[in-house]
């Protein structure tokens, strides 16, 4: 996102302009939103319309995973640095997911903190804010903003965290009781250098813990250049591959490919693609 900002397309004053080009950071900064709300809303458009309007957006072997824990009970929490809100789409409940950078999936003024339903916000989205990308021919052609109902300021967005901002309060809350209750600890898709995410294998690692760390990452390295010494801890495991193979082999393993197949039709395509396949080959595995 970062590196295809266009500053010229957003609604902004030439001195915003300016900062952005120079820190494209800003675009996603409080110190811009609570002056100006439109380039953070001109760029998240598509997004937030695609979660939650036309459903472009959809979980993965992943998610169906995280959730397939939660039906077996087996879930503690789930932790996500990803402001997708793809977590939330197979029902888990709110309380089981903490999104450490907050989340496109739900909808609240940063000023007064009252929430919007996300049906009343996407309307506006559609017709208040421009589209940027030059997708949607119904957008209209400048963006107005969007006022809150409650403290009428226009700072109404999704609750995303942005910089300068407190990541929410409920990370701190409960990391430490979760880290220490867990018996195991899955790290997926992450490169673990974003804290306070990452420091939460170190929160339930060490010798004295009883706790296994699972890593789930494409290359190892990621295990090794987070704290967690897998190398050395003869509880921690180390699975290499991209998170749906992996997951759906353990989903597998664990004797849930049925369970899975209920969440098929909610699934990613590329999703639906590794599922069916598995599905072919262990059928034409059994009738040989
Ligand atoms: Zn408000």
């Amino acid at each position: 996102m970062y590196d295809t900002l266009q500053p010229e397309l957003l609604t902004a004053s030439e001195t915003e302009k300016a900062l952005m080009e120079r820190h494209p950071t800003y675009v996603v900064s409080w110190d811009i939103f609570k002056d100006n709300q439109l380039p953070y809303l001109e760029l998240r458009r598509p997004f937030i319309l695609g979660l939650h309007e036309e459903d472009i957006w959809r979980p993965t072997i992943y998610h169906a995973f995280s959730k397939l824990l939660f039906d077996k009970q087996k879930l503690l929490r789930s932790y996500t640095q990803n402001i997708d809100g793809l977590d939330y789409k197979l029902s888990v409940p709110p309380q089981s997911i903490i999104s450490c950078h907050g989340s496109l999936a739900t909808i609240a003024c940063e000023g007064c903190g009252a929430p919007m339903e996300t049906n009343t916000f996407t309307n506006l989205i559609k017709t208040q804010i421009k589209d940027i990308y030059k997708t949607d021919p119904s957008a209209p052609a400048s963006s107005t903003p969007i006022k809150c109902p409650s403290c009428s300021k226009p700072l109404v967005k999704p609750s995303t965290v942005l910089y300068g901002r407190n990541l929410p309060a409920e990370f701190h809350e409960n990391a430490q009781s979760d880290a220490s209750a867990a018996n195991l600890l899955i790290v997926a898709g992450t490169s673990l250098t974003v804290y306070p995410a990452a420091s939460l294998p170190e929160m339930a690692g060490g010798i004295l813990s009883e706790t296994t760390r699972l890593v789930v990452d494409r290359d190892k390295a990621a295990g090794y250049r987070a704290s967690i010494d897998i190398k050395n801890n003869p509880k921690d495991i180390m699975l290499e591959g991209d998170c749906d193979s992996v997951f759906l082999d353990l989903i597998e393993e664990a004797g849930w490919l049925e369970d899975l197949t209920q969440y098929k039709d909610s699934l990613c395509e590329s999703s639906k693609r590794l599922l069916d396949g598995r599905l072919l080959y262990l059928e034409a595995k059994g009738k040989n």
